[in-house]
């Protein structure tokens, strides 16, 4: 099956048996993500982990508040 990277917009064709095909079926196209970008993003999270500057989903909810 051919899918689109959702960062990049990247066409790229995987296995119709593969994992990522059969979690793909199950849930919106939007969600594929090329290698190049996901190991790119991967490596920037693993950074930011490193350099304790990650924060949580939870620090964007407080800023939300009213
Ligand atoms: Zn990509």
């Amino acid at each position: 099956m051919r899918v689109k990277c959702v960062i990049c917009d990247k066409i790229e064709s995987i296995k119709d048996e593969s994992f990522q095909a059969k979690r793909l079926r199950n849930r919106p196209i939007h969600t594929f993500m090329c290698k190049v970008c996901e190991d790119r993003i991967t490596e920037r999270t693993n950074a930011r982990i490193a350099t304790g500057n990650f924060q949580l989903y939870r620090s964007k909810t407080e800023e939300d508040e009213w």
